[in-house]
């Protein structure tokens, strides 16, 4: 059986789109789960879209997210160069293009910038317009074209597809897809500046690459019968394709930079974390037989089988990505969680904690949060005493009101005021002791007491522990602020 070789093929023009990075994931698995070859190519041709720094920013992501590649631009297999600028260079492009000319299957088109504009455009379903070249540089003479070269007359060269007949081409997802040979642009394949355009270079590229499946997004699918056009005109074999799903946002839209979150970089700036971004990208619009859903990148490279992609567009459901990094955090190591989390609780607590006082903290906050900055909600309370209402005080199932809360906090000030002992077992002890003697519920005592430390109906923290974290003078300011409160 050939082995299999899978390329990302991105175009260095920013951050790492959600889509990109599911497609490089997807081939990296796609040759892993396998035992083939992934490789990295650099597709920069497109010389206007083309952003300083992206290439940085594609090696770093894909370092970060695990995708080693085999080959690639920094790693020579033997199929280099892997930056499509340098493979112009070696002329390449220019070659497989003249040898379609020779065959007929291409041809140069000296039409002037005023000529294609005068072209009859039409809008497609998607509103796009589209014009279709009318074929006019096809009928000069050899000696026509030989003139213009030699005039120095820019160009370009064109595929030449035959108006008549129809186009079919297989993708492993969709199937067999055949369209009408009228409704396909002889579109170009080198451009006036030499460059080759993304749809030659890519085909040239994949062939001499020896790759062997191509998983991109499905924005593609319409250009694949102009590709499989080519393969045929050289007589080359076709490679696998796999087309994905479109992934959109939470109203169904294309997901875009609108959304906030629709990179790599984004979510890792949102707190997200990169085993749980790389997880919740392989399920959208893949999932494995049974209904697990986290995995590890060693446990997908096992399970990947891209038959069990979907057809049907994936929704970018942050919401669920949330869970899936709680679920992540939940199982972190505790140091690693500590020390992750530490600049958070940095900026959200009193700056005079020391790191004992935070370690604590972190054990508390860790089964409660999703991402990390959800910290800050769930320790501001211990920075600064909220303004809250007194109607907090109310609980039913600990049937306490604003009187009897009133009534407790009265009682335990003296308490712990006399207390020197702020340790959060020393403290419950002293409190189950006034609980008893009173024959109170632990709650009617506790609820208050947390209310009025606190101002939250929810905390991290029981009572004793915030008293303990919050000390003494600043837990008996709280709790005299809430007797007042009360007493108004
Ligand atoms: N350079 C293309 C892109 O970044 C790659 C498409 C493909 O994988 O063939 O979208």
């Amino acid at each position: 059986m050939e082995k299999i070789r899978t390329r990302y093929a991105p175009s260095p023009t920013g951050r790492m789109h959600v889509g990109n990075l599911r497609s490089a994931l997807y081939e990296f698995l796609v040759a892993k789960h396998a035992g083939g070859t992934f490789m990295l190519r650099i597709e920069d041709t497109d010389q206007e879209r083309y952003v300083e720094g992206a290439v940085d920013i594609i090696y770093r992501t894909m370092k970060e997210t695990g995708l080693v590649h085999d080959e690639g631009p920094d790693k020579d297999g033997g199929y280099g160069p892997y930056v499509q600028s340098e493979r112009m260079k070696t002329g390449i492009y220019m070659k497989y293009a003249k040898e379609l000319i020779e065959k007929g299957e291409a041809y140069y088109c000296f039409c002037d910038k005023e000529r294609l504009d005068s072209l009859k455009t039409t809008v497609d379903e998607d509103g796009k317009s589209i014009t279709i070249y009318d074929k006019h540089c096809l009928s000069l003479s050899k000696e026509e074209i030989e003139a213009n070269l030699a005039a120095g007359k820019p160009f370009v060269i064109r595929q030449n597809i035959p108006n008549e007949g129809t186009t079919t081409f297989h993708d492993e997802l969709y199937g067999d897809i055949t369209v009408d040979n009228s409704e396909l642009d002889d579109m170009i394949l080198i451009k006036s500046d030499g460059y080759p355009t993304y749809n030659f270079a890519n085909v040239v590229d994949d062939h001499t690459m020896n790759i062997t499946h191509v998983v991109r997004g499905n924005e593609y699918l319409s250009s694949s019968p102009k590709y499989v056009r080519l393969y045929d005109a050289f007589g080359w074999k076709v490679p696998v394709y796999i087309h994905l799903p479109l992934i959109t946002d939470e109203n169904h839209k294309k997901l875009s930079k609108r959304s906030g979150h629709a990179s790599f970089e984004d979510l890792v700036e949102q707190g997200f974390l990169t085993e749980a971004i790389v997880n919740y990208v392989a399920l959208l619009g893949w999932s494995p037989e049974d209904n697990n859903e986290i995995f590890s990148l060693s446990e997908l490279i096992e399970k990947f089988d891209y038959h069990r992609i979907n057809k049907s567009p994936s929704v970018f459901d942050i919401v669920k990505l949330r869970w899936m990094n709680g679920e992540y955090l939940k199982k972190m190591d505790d140091d690693k969680f500590y020390e992750m989390a530490k600049p958070y609780l940095d900026k959200s607590l009193p700056a005079d904690y020391d790191d004992a006082k935070k370690r604590k903290i972190a054990g508390m906050v860790k089964t409660r949060i999703e991402v990390f900055p959800d910290i800050d909600a769930q320790v501001d309370f211990l920075r600064e005493l909220p303004d809250y209402d007194i109607e907090m005080y109310s609980h039913k199932k600990m049937k306490t009101d604003a009187a009897s809360s009133l009534a407790v906090l009265k009682d335990v000030l003296p308490i712990l005021e006399s207390t020197d002992d702020y340790t959060n077992d020393a403290l419950y002890q002293t409190l189950l002791k006034y609980v008893e003697e009173k024959g109170y519920k632990n709650g009617y005592v506790m609820w208050p007491i947390r209310t009025a430390l606190s101002g939250k109906q929810m905390t991290p923290a029981g009572a004793t522990e915030i008293l303990e974290l919050l000390g003494k003078d600043e837990s008996l300011k709280r709790i005299k602020k809430g007797i007042e409160k009360l007493s108004l």
